[in-house]
């Protein structure tokens, strides 16, 4: 019999280690947003920006090639300031709690890549829209919409084979769970080797029709057991069930996938009222119109501003997910002995947990607290335990419940 105390299995100790490093983790990732945003919101009004964008018009070079010059300055700058603390988050703090042996050069050597390959995509999806915005300022719909098209092409094209050089990815096993509403699901499982520079264990899912394909660490199959692999399948088949199952046939999951739709549509909105903004201050500002290319710091501090207003409810919705797909884990398994034990491991490994601060809450935490899940166990063995075939399906009315709830 398993206690299932919240604290269950994990010492004094081992408990403040994973919120001393969750709360570094939580204060950096702040303190790094607010030097990006604070930096590309004073670019402008100190006439920085302008100085910056004469001086590349200086150069008789065409117009497209001093824009894009002044945009990679700009990218460069706002890396600048955020290195320090992604250095001390990534690097370093995986380094003083036993995470990581990565060497300072193999992780910024990484760096390296993933600014140049983000900051080029970024500056590419940009141009078109900065040199269209003086002749059309609605064009911007247009672009928002070539953007969204353009995104799952670059993942899968660009994103996901440069992945699998720093992190080789090959195929594990099939696994097939029963999905109500559904039916019986046979989905590939990749493992992804991650080993070489983190202890961190890791799954996910991708969702794409036939393409969907669970993806584990190596870190993750070389601690857990067969049961508690198991566990972890079947939550990333939750996530299949979640999204298929709840968000199309539940009036609650209906509900949700409608506001995470407005949400995502918000964040955009975010960019739009920014530029909208610009061109409403733009005479006090000294810009000549929002299509202005010195206000462009400035527009994008409000739209990351405005867009990050509104994670207290992404990670709200992120949350109600991971419940979902815990409870379809312990549904389908129902195994809450090895459910606990992946959390525990899992906490152990990662020493990440979500805060549950107020603050952590509204900006950080996209999964329940280690608590929280704990406390799903014992509420599955007080309620919900199958002790027969029949008992079984009150399990799956559960979560059916639930997700009319
Ligand atoms: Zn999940």
């Amino acid at each position: 019999m398993i206690n299932t105390s919240p604290d269950e299995g994990i010492s004094e100790s081992e408990d403040s280690r994973c919120t001393q490093y969750g709360r570094a983790r939580f204060q950096l990732a702040i303190g790094e947003f607010l030097t990006l945003v604070v930096t590309l919101l004073l670019l402008t009004p100190t006439g920085f920006s302008r100085e910056l964008l004469e001086w590349f018009n200086s150069f008789s070079a065409p117009r497209a090639a001093t824009d894009f010059l002044f945009l990679v300055t700009i990218g460069l700058i706002t890396r600048g300031v955020v290195f320090p603390f992604q250095w001390l988050n990534q690097y370093l703090l995986d380094r003083r709690f036993g995470l990581s042996q990565e060497t300072f050069l193999a992780w910024f050597w990484g760096w390296i890549c993933r600014t140049t390959l983000y900051g080029l995509v970024t500056i590419l999806c940009l141009a078109p829209f900065v040199e269209t915005l003086r002749w059309w300022p609605w064009l911007f719909p247009l672009w928002a919409a070539a953007f969204l098209a353009v995104r799952p092409l670059f993942i899968d094209y660009v994103q996901q084979p440069l992945q699998n050089l720093f992190y080789p990815v090959t195929f594990l096993r099939d696994e097939t769970f029963s999905v109500p509403g559904i039916g019986n699901l046979t989905l590939p499982v990749y493992l992804v080797k991650v080993s070489h520079r983190t202890s961190r264990a890791d799954a996910s899912i991708r969702l794409k029709g036939k393409k969907s394909a669970i993806f584990v660490t190596d870190t993750l199959i070389d601690a857990f057991t067969d049961g508690e692999e198991r566990i972890v399948i079947a939550h990333e088949f939750g996530h299949l069930y979640d999204h298929f199952h709840l968000e199309s046939q539940t009036p609650s999951g209906v509900a949700q996938a409608q506001r995470k739709i407005v949400l995502g549509s918000a964040q955009i909105g975010a960019a739009a009222v920014a530029l909208l903004s610009l061109q409403l201050f733009s005479t006090p500002l000294g810009l000549s119109g929002a299509h202005d290319l010195a206000g462009f710091p400035l527009a994008a501090g409000v739209a990351i501003a405005l867009a990050t207003a509104l994670s207290p409810f992404v990670y709200r919705e992120a949350r109600r997910d991971e419940q979902d797909a815990d409870r379809y884990a312990l549904a389908a398994t129902g195994d809450p002995a090895n459910y606990v034990s992946v959390m525990q491991k899992l906490r152990r490994m990662n020493l990440e947990e979500a805060l549950s601060t107020r603050w952590s809450r509204l900006f950080y935490d996209t999964h329940p607290t280690y608590a929280e899940r704990i406390r799903m166990a014992s509420e599955y063995r007080r309620r919900l335990k199958p002790r027969s075939r029949r008992a079984s399906w009150r399990g799956w009315r559960h979560i059916q419940r639930h997700g009319r709830r």
